[in-house]
């Protein structure tokens, strides 16, 4: 058995006039429409209303809201903890073709039939832009679904290299004993996706709480799951009050291990709480996590300062700066920070801000009120500890949630803005001399925790592989000459280090293996 040859979705273009951009603004029109929504939890294939309701909010307009969420309950929660269980005999007994072919359809129906459905809710709940939500809820999603296959094939086929003689040794890749609890985050739809499916895919069965910022997005994800036949109990999906929900699921003695994508405060806590409460397990859980990060672009006075600004606003801007990914620490030499400066401000001044669904605008709002908050007062603090505002620096939170996009020039390098993650539209730039090279590729490296993206911007090959090399732990994946976000599935396996994650990598077969419990076999002929 042999998974058919797998490519990455292509990209539509959305061109004024073209078919897609027609479909999916009916897509939207319909969307907005008939909304707000109501969407149930769903254990063993079954709808829950526990009249617990909730609201996902959208962004960009506090006059309506996406849909109304029941949320979990104690009840619920704990059902679908027996349901997950009771559903793995069968899931793992299905034979390996039959559930890569589960996962195949419903890439097809990602890409296909529910497209722009999926793209309208992640457009208007999770305020992306089209092409964000192309590159996220159509892309990315679908070649997590299939390359995943891929993946979980070659790891089934990776056997022990020698037998001695009479005897057959092999090794058996089982799901983990117990189950896999998903933690989804608000900012990709596609990791909404991944973070269940992929220990799914190894026969796991999963309890998955989305992201409340991400509910509908989410639940039309669980039903694609569903048409393309995952049997009942293998998804359950419970949308709740996180803290709850969290506390009630990690305390449960069958918890096998945990996905999840989010801040690293609650993936601290979750780890604290895990370990506290070890003795109750049947096993180690497996932890697996994506976290924060503090990215940088790093501009070598050999760079072509060009294409450097172009990288560095689409790696701070896109998508308002909420990816783990984003670039939000750009260091530039003294020698060339005239001429950037004068083209980063040109572009930047380019960019407008507005609702995600009219398509002139390249910046959304933020996701909501907290973020919007917090955004705010990062700016204000760099501006009290003497940073320069080169740029934007204010918000409206009239309408929605939108903050302009905010270059800030400081002095220090070690400033507020410069090492803490603030997850939103803000750039802050440290102008480095050039005979300080050495030492600034130090502070690179030092002075935040985290690990996760960073670019290095030079010409000259040789600086790229010094600058290289001495940020070898600073970022899990480092880009030469290009802007650190928007990894690649089956291209750039994703994540970091430090601060940022467990670096288990993202869209890769490593991910595979951390929720797979390995059996060796040995006969005697
Ligand atoms: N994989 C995405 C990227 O490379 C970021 C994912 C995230 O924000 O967690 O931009």
């Amino acid at each position: 058995f042999k998974v058919p040859e797998i490519v990455n979705e292509p990209m539509r273009s959305y061109a004024p006039g073209s078919p897609e951009r027609k479909a999916l603004q009916e897509a939207l029109a319909q969307m907005e429409k008939e909304l707000p929504f109501e969407v149930p939890c769903i254990v063993n294939g079954k709808e829950v209303r526990t009249g617990k309701l909730a609201k996902q909010p959208m962004p960009w307009d506090h006059a309506n809201h996406l849909c109304t969420y029941h949320e979990a309950d104690q009840a619920t929660v704990a059902s679908a903890i027996e349901g997950a269980l009771a559903a793995k005999a069968e899931w793992e007994a299905l034979p390996w073709n039959d559930r890569a072919a589960i996962f195949l359809k419903a890439a097809d129906l990602v890409s296909g039939k529910y497209r722009y459905k999926l793209m309208a809710a992640t457009i208007l709940g999770q305020g992306k832009n089209t092409w964000q939500a192309e590159i996220d809820a159509a892309a990315e999603l679908s070649d997590f679904l299939r390359f995943g296959v891929q993946y979980v094939e070659e790891l089934y086929s990776i056997q022990p290299p020698k037998n001695s003689s009479g005897s057959w040794n092999r090794v058996e890749y089982r799901p983990l004993e117990g189950f896999v609890f998903a933690v989804s985050p608000f900012n990709f739809t596609a990791i909404g996706g991944n973070l269940p499916g992929a220990p799914a895919l190894v026969a796991n069965t999963i309890v998955w709480k989305p992201s409340p910022a991400a509910t509908y997005s989410n639940y039309i994800v669980y039903k694609i799951f569903e048409e393309a036949g995952i049997p009942p109990g293998v998804i359950q999906f419970i949308p709740g009050p996180p803290a709850e929900v969290v506390a009630q699921v990690i305390a449960h003695p069958e918890f096998a291990a945990l996905h999840f994508t989010g801040s690293t405060f609650v993936f601290k806590k979750l780890w604290k709480d895990i370990a506290a409460n070890l003795d109750n397990y049947k096993s180690y859980p497996r932890i697996v996590g994506e976290t924060g990060g503090k990215n940088f672009h790093l501009i070598h006075p050999s760079a072509e300062v060009k294409n450097a600004v172009l990288q560095t606003v689409r790696g701070a801007f896109e998508y308002q700066g909420q990816k783990c990914s984003a670039l939000s620490r750009l260091y530039v030499p003294s020698s060339a920070w005239n001429g950037f400066k004068e083209q980063l401000l040109t572009e930047v001044a380019k960019l407008k801000v507005g609702p995600p669904q009219d398509w002139t605008n390249f910046i959304g709002p933020v996701i909501g009120r907290p973020a919007y908050d917090k955004i705010i007062g990062y700016i204000k603090k760099a501006k009290d500890a003497g940073g320069e505002v080169l740029i934007g620096g204010s918000g409206d939170d009239s309408k929605g949630y939108f903050v302009q996009p905010t270059v800030i020039l400081t002095k220090d390098p070690k400033s507020v803005t410069m090492v803490e993650e603030i997850f939103g539209p803000v750039l802050t730039v440290y102008v480095y001399d050039d005979k300080d090279y050495e030492k600034t590729l130090e502070l690179i490296d030092t002075s935040t925790a985290y690990g996760l993206t960073g670019s290095i911007f030079a010409s000259d090959r040789k600086a790229l592989i010094h600058a290289s090399a001495k940020l070898r732990n600073a970022a899990g994946n480092v880009y030469y000459n290009e802007k650190c976000t928007g990894a690649v599935v089956g291209q750039q396996p994703f994540g970091g280090a430090r601060a940022s994650g467990t670096n288990d990598k993202a869209g890769s077969i490593s991910i595979y293996y951390r929720f797979v419990s390995a059996r060796s076999i040995k006969e005697n002929f």
